[in-house]
């Protein structure tokens, strides 16, 4: 069994409201051992003051949460989005904690009619075939160089705009034409000895066959090209949703060959059989 959810927010994100205690409350419900609090530092188009204090709050909450739950590990994390943006400010968040874990991700692009969160935009009929794929050659293009150039040890959501060009907005992405771009990626992600996320937020418990972040293909592709470390995330930004997916991911993703998953304390891997 998946026992620790390495991706979680709080109403120290931008984006939730949910408090420490209900999300340690849920996990306890669930049966996990341990969660990891990684709130949202995103370096683009914000206030970098103003992240910097929702994560230090952040990070003494997760800490006074673990006091008050003995008997659950409460990790210390952040999720660091657009790294591309601001290569000081994620030095600035980095030197605010002593992290357990520090995810990376890309949650904004500067690409065509986009200057915001590919989560935000309207992909309808004003975006031509053309564009959609452009955008997410060049979505693909930033994580690269987030995973060969900055400090993270665990790359988040893995092909995450699907979810909207696909899933939301019905577009066609050619993924064939991305294999080798795909495949930099996860080969800087090895040669680093970091992990690869698997993002369970588009899964549920009750349907199986949602949207996990990245799906089978490539975590094959992942472990052919020799990569063993794989991180359980849930992303969830509501205590119901805390290890949400995790049984259906695990029976989707032992089978491809991957033994342990990794949970990280001080920023160094433990791997975990499942
Ligand atoms: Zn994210
Ligand atoms: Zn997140």
């Amino acid at each position: 069994m998946i026992a620790y959810d390495q991706h979680l927010h709080t109403h120290c994100s931008h984006d939730s409201k949910e408090s420490f205690d209900a999300i340690c409350l849920a996990a306890r419900a669930r049966g996990l051992s341990g969660v990891a609090i990684t709130d949202h530092a995103d370096l683009f188009g914000v206030d970098p003051e103003e992240t910097r204090d929702r994560i230090a709050r952040s990070v003494r909450e997760a800490t006074e949460a673990g006091e008050r739950y003995p008997d659950l590990s409460v990790s210390r994390g952040v999720e660091i989005g657009d790294y591309f943006a601001s290569r000081d400010g994620g030095r600035s968040v980095l030197s605010l904690a002593d992290y357990d874990l520090v995810i990376g991700s890309v949650h904004c692009l500067s690409f065509g009619k986009l200057n915001d969160a590919y989560s935000r935009c309207d992909f309808g009929e004003t975006w031509s075939d053309g564009e959609i794929e452009g955008l997410f050659a060049h979505y693909l293009s930033l994580l690269l160089t987030m995973a060969e150039t900055n400090d993270f040890d665990v790359l988040a959501h893995l092909t995450c705009p699907l979810r909207y060009l696909i899933g939301k907005y019905r577009r066609k992405v050619d993924l064939s034409r991305r294999r080798d771009a795909i495949a930099a990626i996860l080969s800087a992600v090895i040669r680093r000895g970091a992990a690869l996320e698997i993002n369970t937020s588009g899964l549920s418990d009750g349907e199986p066959g949602g949207m996990m972040m990245p799906d089978e293909p490539i975590l094959s592709l992942y472990r052919d090209l020799g990569g063993k470390r794989i991180t359980f995330g849930s992303d969830a930004h509501t205590a119901a949703r805390v290890g949400i997916g995790f049984r259906e991911a695990e029976e989707r993703v032992a089978p491809l060959g991957f033994t342990h998953y990794t949970v990280y304390r001080k920023r160094e891997p433990i791997d975990l059989p499942f």
